[in-house]
């Protein structure tokens, strides 16, 4: 798989669109937020699935108008780029202020947290 994260480009948050982009029943990543005028997109949210990325981020269709996502190889990997982005972003400027949940069962903890 081709890692080119940075590059990649956000997506309008319909139905349609998520179908569309996700289409791999995966764990994952995704971040929500909006384009800026430039064509920046600008994250104000995000979160992650343990088993299904397509059906978790239609929960926030209506709430945010566009999204990037990223598939993750286990729900660990997702669980830990999460917790990254919660310790990287500046928490003022992110609607998501708490801390992200570990996956049902796991038996390790945020790598972040010390
Ligand atoms: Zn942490």
């Amino acid at each position: 798989m081709k890692r080119s994260i940075g590059m990649k480009s956000s997506y309008v948050l319909t139905d349609k669109s998520a179908d569309y982009e996700i289409t791999k029943i995966s764990a994952g990543n995704f971040a929500l937020g909006f384009e800026s005028e430039s064509g920046l997109f600008v994250v104000q949210d995000y979160g992650r699935s343990d088993t299904d990325l397509n059906a978790e981020i239609k929960n926030w269709i209506g709430k945010y108008k566009r999204f990037k996502f990223f598939y993750a190889s286990s729900p660990k990997s997702a669980f830990v780029k999460e917790c990254k982005n919660y310790h990287t972003f500046d928490i003022k400027i992110i609607d998501n202020k708490t801390h992200p949940e570990k996956p049902e069962n796991a038996d390790y903890d945020c790598p972040y947290c010390h």
